[in-house]
């Protein structure tokens, strides 16, 4: 196989307004970003207002491995493969962050023969959307320290500033920082810190924003400090909603791209998928319903972080009903469940298959709990056996739930069309019940309960002493009725990474509760969850190389 860059230079690009053209976009909805991107005007919701929607279906995975499942190559290609069966397909998918890219996992434009493009474009600097955000959350955090050096009216304690400066990078010398420091004309000296710009909670709200009103809304009720008398500040309090909502008003814009093989594809914002829910723009999602007969749309991580968040957080703010769910499995990561070391993948393990089939197993139960069909793709990939593919399509058969080998990595959309031909048929013989698992309005801990019992697979759930009281201040302040976003380890259904398979007999601990409330939900956090990653020993970063002529290599 050609690398993903070569596969991506060879691939016969058209102009974007063409793929416009051909997804009843008009012209004046379209904003160029050079010839193969382009912004999409949110007018087009208000112009096709009374259109159906088309169906949705999200694509989803086990608990990951580190190089990733294949959900956004297995969504791509689903794409693609329905376009090549004659159905209307967009193809949704959440805007790469730098950090991944440079660092270990590369970027996330898909693989092989299931690609987005331009591949360079969307994983480098892509249409800004990011850099807005970094520009937007950091004008808020010099908004604020300014205020405190100006003397401080609002009495903000400044040892309790929950809002932190954010950089789209890798970057663990910056997790912990001192500002302010130099002398009296230089700041307020305080401790700070960094995160990755796609955990701001501004990538949050822009991601579940319904229009610019609803951004400007979502952006006023963020807390960024407490006072001395434990008051939320908000970036309202600040007076800095409309400036940062100014620096947002192109990247609440969903962006326009195409596959490889020219299905258009939507790509908008990105959040982390622990701190927050891990799914693109609903914007994007929207406009995709309208333009297109089926949407396919991705979820980070595993089932249990992303789908049960696209549920109970992006499905019920944004009044989406998923159509199906599609659980993406491979061999090498059911193995490595199934207990195989990283170095023993390439090897046939028919054991482990079978001991590490349990964890597809339980996703398949949870998707089912939300009342929405499944379809389980195993994503084939070169060192699976025949014996080892057998063994798991029977094991899903025996499950009684549909099963198809994909080889979109290997054959593009060609490759996806068992796969389609799958989705139609259940997409067109079921319709969707879908529900919550919760109601918002239950206490904090019952929405926590409810997920560790029925997603984890949890016996309990333990409270940190600090966190009891964390949750009797949210409600003393009124934040309780909100979703929860649970931030757990993405490697384990449980908050163990070190738990592979299917655990149980397990409790899950809640440290703290943190309130997002402008993007409108409660972190649960568990365990230890990074949100400023840093660099491996060797970053991917250290074998790109740019030529002379400004051919780029090593990118993926
Ligand atoms: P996810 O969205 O689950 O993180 P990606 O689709 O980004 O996963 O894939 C992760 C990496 O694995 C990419 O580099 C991709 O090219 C590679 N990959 C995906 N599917 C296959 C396959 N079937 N064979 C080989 N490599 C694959
Ligand atoms: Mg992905």
């Amino acid at each position: 196989m050609p690398s993903d860059i070569d596969i991506a230079k060879a691939a016969k690009i058209k102009p974007i307004f063409e793929i416009a053209k051909e997804s009843d976009l008009m012209e004046d909805e379209l904003e160029l970003y050079g010839k193969y991107k382009a912004k999409i005007s949110l007018d087009i919701l208000d112009r096709l207002e009374s259109k159906p929607n088309g169906k949705l279906v999200l694509v989803t995975a086990i608990n990951p491995t580190p190089a990733g499942e294949g959900k956004t190559t297995t969504n791509i290609g689903l794409s693609m493969g329905l376009n090549k069966i004659g159905k209307k397909a967009i193809t949704t998918l959440r805007e790469p962050s730098l950090g991944p890219c440079f660092g270990i996992k590369g970027g996330a434009a898909g693989g092989g023969y299931s690609q987005v493009l331009p591949m360079e474009d969307i994983n480098l600097h892509f249409t800004g959307d990011i850099h807005a955000i970094t520009t937007a959350h950091n004008l808020l955090a010099a908004l604020l320290d300014n205020h405190i050096h100006q003397g401080n009216d609002l009495n903000i304690d400044t040892r309790k500033i929950v809002w932190k400066r954010v950089l789209d990078m890798n970057d663990r010398a910056l997790r912990n920082i001192v500002v302010g420091l130099g002398g009296k004309s230089n700041g307020v000296p305080r401790e700070d810190g960094f995160d990755i710009t796609v955990a701001s909670e501004i990538m949050a709200i822009l991601c579940l924003a319904t229009s610019l009103e609803d951004l400007k809304n979502r952006l006023s009720k963020m807390i960024v400090a407490y006072t001395y008398d434990k008051q939320p500040i908000t970036c309202d309090d600040l007076k800095a909603t409309s400036s940062l909502a100014i620096l947002l008003k192109d990247a609440i814009k969903p962006n326009l791209v195409q596959t490889i093989e020219n299905t258009p594809a939507i790509i908008h914002g990105g959040p982390f998928a622990n701190i927050a829910h891990g799914c693109n723009s609903v914007m994007a999602t929207k406009i995709a319903l309208k333009l297109g007969e089926y949407t396919i749309t991705e979820a980070g991580f595993g089932a249990d972080l992303g789908a049960e968040k696209f549920f109970n957080i992006k499905c019920r703010y944004a009044d989406l009903k998923p159509d199906c769910a599609v659980i993406v499995a491979t061999i090498r990561a059911l193995k490595s469940h199934g207990g195989v070391d990283k170095t023993e993948l390439n090897h046939e393990n028919l054991q482990a298959l079978e001991e590490g089939y349990k964890n597809l197993q339980k996703h398949i139960e949870n998707i089912k709990k939300f009342d929405v069909s499944v379809v389980v793709a195993i994503n084939k990939f070169p060192s699976d056996t025949e014996k080892e593919l057998e063994l798991l399509y029977d094991r899903c058969k025996v499950e009684e739930v549909p099963v198809v080998i994909s080889e979109v990595w290997e054959k593009g959309g060609e490759g996806g069309m068992d796969l389609a031909k799958k989705v139609v048929e259940i997409v067109e013989n079921t319709t969707s019940e879908f529900s919550p698992l919760y109601s918002e309005n239950e206490s904090i801990k019952d929405k926590i309960e409810r997920i560790a019992q029925e997603i984890y697979g949890a016996d309990g759930v333990e409270y940190t002493k600090a966190c009891e009281k964390q949750i009797k201040e949210i409600e003393n302040l009124g934040y309780d009725k909100l979703p929860i976003c649970m931030a757990k380890t993405q490697s384990s259904l449980s908050d163990d990474p070190s738990l592979k398979g299917w655990p149980k007999g397990f409790k899950i601990t809640v440290r703290e509760i943190k309130a997002s409330n402008g993007a409108g939900f409660l972190v649960a956090l568990t365990g230890n969850i990074m949100t400023m990653p840093g660099l491996p020993k060797i970053p991917a970063a250290n074998n790109m190389h740019i030529s002379d002529e400004g051919d780029i290599s090593g990118l993926f």
